[in-house]
């Protein structure tokens, strides 16, 4: 069983399978995080060089099913592992966790892309604020390199390449808090926050702190999932999927 992963349900669903001991489970990180939190279990880490690579690995490696656990916004290892499944007849479900659903008091403007993003910040309608909470991670950054408002930069890793001229750094790595992220936007006076909608918990914070200041939100929409391939939503939905369409099966 080859689990795509980089995200807490990844390393959940590890975690699960495990203990199952007819599963041989290998969990596969793109090595783009320094110290990753690493799944239990067998790790393998760094791209396979390819769709054509991976399938060569599914079949080397006799993969009985591949679970990709990716980030919502790894659209890339997400359209690889769809076609080299398809190429090898390997069972294939995306685990994927459901987008943010705006709550009563939101001011959220979705937008389709990072540079649909970097020009929203532009447009009065969306905000007249000009401090802003980037929180879409360091890959991508170059996107806001022409805008002329300040950002505090929040990333895992420093970010490399072209960044804004006014812009602040700040390394963190969720989960946050409400609290934490209350005293993060009051006290830097962030006028707007930008985000992937990554989904989930660990940082669906920062949504609630701009409800809570009344702050406008910029949400980036998730690229389409490829046409055809099963997805799950969460860790318990994948292991009856993966009983139900692998030999793990009854
Ligand atoms: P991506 O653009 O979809 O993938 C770029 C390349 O990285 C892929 O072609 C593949 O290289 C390699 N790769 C990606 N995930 C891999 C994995 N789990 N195992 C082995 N190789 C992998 O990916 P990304 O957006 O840079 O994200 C990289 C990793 O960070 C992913 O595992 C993702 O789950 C995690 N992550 C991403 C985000 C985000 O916002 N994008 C946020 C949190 C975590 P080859 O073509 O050489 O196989």
């Amino acid at each position: 069983m080859l689990v795509l992963g980089g995200t807490a349900e990844a390393r959940r669903l590890a975690e699960a399978l495990v203990d199952e001991d007819a599963v041989h489970v290998v969990s596969s990180l793109a090595g783009r995080v320094r110290s990753p939190a690493l799944p239990p279990g067998e790790v393998r880490v760094g791209g396979f060089g390819g769709p054509e690579a991976l399938a060569a690995h599914l079949r080397e490696h006799r993969v009985a099913a591949v679970v990709d656990a990716t980030h919502p916004f790894a659209a890339t290892i997400t359209a690889h592992a769809a076609q080299a499944a398809a190429e090898t007849g390997t069972p294939l479900v995306v685990l994927r966790r459901p987008a943010w659903t705006a709550s009563p008091g939101d001011r959220w403007h979705r937008v389709p892309t990072l540079d649909a993003a970097a020009t929203a910040l532009d447009d009065r309608r969306v905000t007249r604020g000009e401090r802003v909470l980037l929180t879409t991670g360091r890959q991508g950054l170059a996107a806001f390199a022409g805008n002329r408002q300040w950002f505090l930069l929040r990333v895992v890793d420093p970010p490399e390449g072209p960044l804004p001229v006014r812009s602040r750094i700040l390394r963190a790595r969720g989960p946050f808090t409400l609290e934490g992220e209350l005293w993060l936007m009051t006290t830097h006076g962030i006028d707007v926050v930008v985000t992937k909608d990554s989904g989930g918990d660990a940082t669906s914070a920062k949504l609630a702190a701009a409800r809570r200041l009344g702050r406008p939100v910029v949400v980036v929409d998730r690229p389409p999932l490829p046409p055809g391939v099963p997805s799950v939503a969460d860790v318990a939905d994948a292991r009856r999927w993966l009983a139900a369409n692998t030999a793990m099966g009854p």
